[in-house]
């Protein structure tokens, strides 16, 4: 028996609710945009950056972290680019180390303290421009891609060393490399 009036109010509510709903979310909206008008809000800023800005490569299976390199393996992943694409730090931290030798060739290594873990860029085309010591944001250029050391075609070989410092166990830069990469930016 008293069902009915129930029902009825269900009703009357379903029916009322969504065009009440759309006039708060509009007006809600509308104060939203407003402002954010005023405010002058910067845009976020990403934390990680894709460490090479231009058309990439990851190559073929010798290019990937673990494959054989002459009895060693190879502990970082090739990535592709023209000689001279800018590099840019993956995330903000500090210059660790910086060098020039035979194998490397020219290379930075920079150290995130947020992902505990340390990039290491190897064969830039030429010297790393910043110090050991100094701070690095998100998004900053640090170096070009070249072919210094030994290389076999312009790349970037890039290491993820897990702490701070060059001598931390390797990691496979793959996985992060892919996410980054797929976002428009
Ligand atoms: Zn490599």
């Amino acid at each position: 028996m008293l069902r009915a009036p129930f029902a009825a109010l269900a009703l009357l509510l379903a029916v009322a609710a969504p065009a009440q709903a759309a006039t708060e979310l509009s007006s809600i909206f509308e104060s939203v945009a407003r402002d954010a008008k005023t405010l002058q809000v910067e845009p976020a800023r990403p934390v990680d950056w894709f460490p090479v800005r231009g058309i990439v490569d990851f190559g073929e299976a010798d290019a990937r972290f673990g494959a054989s390199r002459g009895g060693r393996a190879h502990e970082g992943q090739d990535v592709f680019a023209k000689a001279g694409t800018p590099l840019v730090s993956v995330r903000a931290g500090t210059v660790v180390e910086t060098g020039d030798d035979g194998g490397r060739g020219n290379y930075i290594a920079i150290w995130s303290p947020a992902a505990k873990v340390t990039f290491v860029y190897l064969h830039m085309r030429a010297p790393a421009r910043l110090k050991k010591g100094g701070p690095v944001d998100a998004g900053a250029r640090i170096g070009a891609v070249g072919c210094t050391g030994s290389c076999f075609g312009d790349h970037l070989h890039l290491e993820m060393r897990q702490g701070k410092g060059t001598r931390g166990r390797p990691l496979d830069p793959l996985p992060m490399l892919r996410v980054l990469a797929g976002r428009a930016r």
